[in-house]
């Protein structure tokens, strides 16, 4: 009932839910771990940046500083050449003139000399020398702007030599025309112990090279005065030679230890050296391989998170999937199957066993919609539950398959060898059954349709929705016997059936065609013996069928809802034959006719029975209109019936009183005027030899006296023996109606009838 609709709800919207929520958190994350890789990749290009950059600073300071160092040396070389004319001067004058200036010049100074256009140099110590083989004066000059630093050169000590280098300055004549140099000689130890004065901290070795890439200064001894190519093949294209070319910067490259070691370099200007710092490339490589760390870490962490996100998503889609298939498959009330799967599963079964013989069993509760209704849906659902298990424990013990569709509708389908032995057994089993459910807080009854399922071979095999329809249609035959529990599908009821399709089929046009007609049951008063009224009673006169009576098809137009239309078809033809009656001023009496069950609002009935008498001019009090109970209607709304008519001036008889679902208790609930006893009464009553059975009689007689004091009238239909008019005469019943006097009637019949009576 509605707990499987709202099953259904929930689930349909939750399980939107985890395909969204998947795509969400991916796209969460992946653009986490986008700006995050980005943010580090930043601020990693921003360290090395910065490390490169520490590192040229540090580096052009050194140079500046040894570039301050050369200036300085040049600087004290000046006042020589300002004071003197060491050009004019003779070999002796310009020794004593060297050696003079020498005392007071810079202290680094090894010596002061001059060197002439033919490299002839001429040391303050007073010797000299041809260094036309290792210095060109034409070098010297080219490069004197504005002085020149020589390469290292080996001092010529035979006992102690040493590397030095100079610092030249051109001498120029009166013409201003450079004839030679005035220089000093400096020892590398002097620019070493300069950079050793500067702390470099553990990481980085300083290096000062010239422009041939021959060290001045390297940690290693062995590389003063020479080039230095590194080992492997890698860097092998690196010489000091190749970074004395390259303009000032930082390359990596390998050291003589071998180890990988970034290079920064800078060309001290006023000189063809070139300083540089070396740090191990580790460092950077660690930068590097942090960061690479991280990143690595960041994608594993997102590959983690996705991953844990996918098997979280695919266990919810699993849990949301079998959830949803459960409620598909099974019934979330009863447990059982659904419907649709125990269709599957019954046609699979049954395709599986073509030789076999089954039995489709369709199986609802008596009144549901009453029960339901009296004692709510919670009950109702209980009680469904109860009859569920009842049932089921009947199917498990037979391996046969159950499943429950809409409301209170059952279905079984079980395997079975004999037919007339799984109709016995059945049988057993509903009288245990119908025992064991005698002890439930509610009395309700289980009624069952039952078809079966022949081998193949047997003409075409019905599917299970056909034997589902023929067990349905089996159990609808029984639907207003209350003493009969079951009802077997069989060929006479296949072609009641296609007689009901049939009709189905025709009814609109059969009251087109007009092919309904009225018959009218005279209404006698036991005292005058006169015609007091008439009851109208509808057939059908079909052409393909014949003459069809009401139970033939007014029990299919109550299911299909087609009474309606009948019943007021009928009062207009009641209406017609009244009005025809009374403007011929013809005799005539009170009519009766039937209001069908289905007839559920009073007010839409009221505007629609007006409407028709209102086309005519009938006085209302011509008119009567028998009604019934309904067990799944309030009284309320029979009350509503009765008073509408009531304020149009119709009367009301309440039809087929005492019959199964009439009450006592209606007597005094509902204003009706009169009380139409039904047949039952007098059948049961009436013995075979006719006479009236004296418990019976007592019954009837304490309502007729129960219906006067009530001051309702009272009429016996189907009155068909003497005896049974004399009781009734005796007890003062108002008025009969049945075959003793006459049988329903044409129109004229009933006409001629009137007059006779
Ligand atoms: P009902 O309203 O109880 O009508 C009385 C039924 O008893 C009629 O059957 C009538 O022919 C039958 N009957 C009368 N006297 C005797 C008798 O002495 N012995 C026996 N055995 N039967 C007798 P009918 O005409 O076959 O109608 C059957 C039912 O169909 C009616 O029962 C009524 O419920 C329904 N019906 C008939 N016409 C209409 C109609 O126009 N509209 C509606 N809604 N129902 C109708
Ligand atoms: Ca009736
Ligand atoms: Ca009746």
């Amino acid at each position: 009932m509605i707990t499987k609709t709202k099953h259904f709800k929930v689930l349909s919207e939750k399980s939107k839910n985890p395909f969204h929520w998947i795509l969400i958190c991916i796209l969460v994350i992946g653009l986490i771990t986008t700006v995050t890789s980005g943010v580090l990749k930043r601020s990693k290009s921003k360290t090395i940046n910065h490390y490169y950059q520490s590192y040229s600073f540090i580096l052009e300071g050194f140079s500046q500083a040894i570039n301050y160092y050369l200036i300085n040396y040049r600087s004290s070389l000046l006042p020589i050449i300002k004071e003197h004319k060491i050009y004019n001067m003779s070999q002796e004058e310009l020794i004593e003139i060297l050696a003079e200036e020498f005392t007071h010049a810079n202290p680094d100074f090894k010596n002061l000399f001059y060197m002439d256009k033919n490299s002839i140099i001429t040391f303050s110590d007073g010797h000299s020398d041809d260094y036309s083989d290792v210095l060109s004066f034409d070098t010297v000059i080219s490069k004197a702007h504005p002085f020149y630093v020589s390469e290292l050169v080996t001092s010529r000590e035979k006992d102690n030599p040493e590397l030095l280098f100079s610092i030249m300055n051109p001498v120029h004549d009166d013409k201003g025309e450079i004839v030679g140099a005035i220089g000093g000689s400096l020892r590398i130890v002097t620019i070493q112990s300069v950079l050793q004065s500067i702390k470099l901290g553990d990481i980085g070795a300083m290096y000062l090279q010239d422009d041939k890439g021959k060290f001045f200064i390297h940690g290693n001894k062995e590389l003063i005065g020479k080039s230095y190519t590194p080992n492997s093949t890698k860097y092998e294209k690196i010489t000091s030679e190749f970074i004395s070319q390259q303009p000032d910067g930082h390359i990596i490259t390998e050291d003589p230890s071998g180890e990988e070691i970034d290079l920064f370099f800078n060309h001290i200007p006023h000189s063809n050296w070139i300083l540089m710092i070396g740090t191990p490339h580790s460092v950077l490589k660690e930068i590097y391989s942090d960061y690479t760390k991280a990143t690595i870490l960041l994608i594993c962490l997102f590959i983690l998170c996705t991953i844990i996100l996918i098997i979280q998503s695919i266990i919810t889609i699993h849990y949301f999937i079998s959830q949803k298939l459960k409620t598909v498959d099974i019934d979330p009330l009863t447990n059982l199957l659904t419907r649709a799967r125990f269709e599957t599963d019954a046609q699979k079964l049954a395709q599986k066993n073509p030789k076999s013989k089954f039995l489709l069993i369709e199986c609802d509760i008596r009144g549901f919609k009453f029960i339901n209704q009296n004692y709510g849906g919670e009950e109702a659902d209980k009680l469904i539950v109860y009859l569920s298990k009842q049932l089921n424990a009947m199917v498990k013990e037979n391996d046969g398959l159950i499943g429950r569709g809409f409301a209170d509708h059952f279905y079984i389908f079980v395997k079975v060898t004999s037919i007339h032995r799984a109709i016995a057994e059945f049988k057993k089993y509903n009288e245990t059954l119908n025992e064991n459910i005698k002890s439930y807080d509610i009395s309700f009854f289980p009624k069952f349709g039952i078809s079966f399922l022949m081998p193949v071979g047997n003409g075409p095999r019905p599917t299970i929705q056909d034997l589902i329809g023929q067990a349905s249609f089996a159990k609808s035959t029984i639907k207003d016997n209350m003493l009969v529990h079951y009802a077997l599908y069989n060929s006479h009821l296949l072609k009641a059936v296609n007689r009901e399709r049939f009709i189905e089929n025709n009814m609109e046009a059969a009251l087109q065609n007009g092919e309904f007609f009225v018959l009218y049951q005279p209404k006698i008063n036991l005292i005058s013996e006169k015609v007091v009224g008439a009851e109208a009673l509808v057939r059908w006169n079909s052409p393909k069928l014949g003459l069809l009576r009401p139970d033939e098809f007014i029990p299919l137009f109550e299911r299909n809802g087609f009474i309606k239309k009948l019943d007021f078809y009928v009062y207009k033809k009641v209406f017609t034959f009244i009005n025809k009656m009374i403007s011929t001023n013809q005799k005539m009496v009170p009519i009766s006719v039937n209001m069908s069950r289905n007839h559920s609002k009073p007010e839409k009935f009221m505007h629609e029975f007006l409407s028709i008498f209102n086309e005519f001019n009938i006085p209302p009090n011509m008119v009567e209109v028998e009604i019934l109970e309904r067990s799944f209607m309030n009284e309320n709304t029979l009350k509503t019936f009765t008073d509408l008519l009531h304020q149009e001036g119709f009367s009301v008889a309440m039809d087929d009183f005492g019959s199964g679902e009439s009450s006592l208790n209606m007597l005094t609930q509902i204003p009706v005027d009169v009380l139409k006893f039904d047949r039952t009464f007098l059948v049961s009553s009436t013995a075979d030899d006719g006479s009236i059975d004296s418990t019976s009689a007592n019954f009837i007689e304490t309502l007729i006296v129960l219906s006067k004091d009530l001051k309702k009238q009272t009429i016996f239909e189907g009155v068909e023996t003497k005896e049974q008019i004399e009781f009734l005469k005796n007890i003062e019943c108002d008025q009969v109606q049945g075959y003793y006097f006459s049988r329903p009637l044409t129109e004229l019949d009933f006409v001629e009838y009137m007059k006779e009576h």
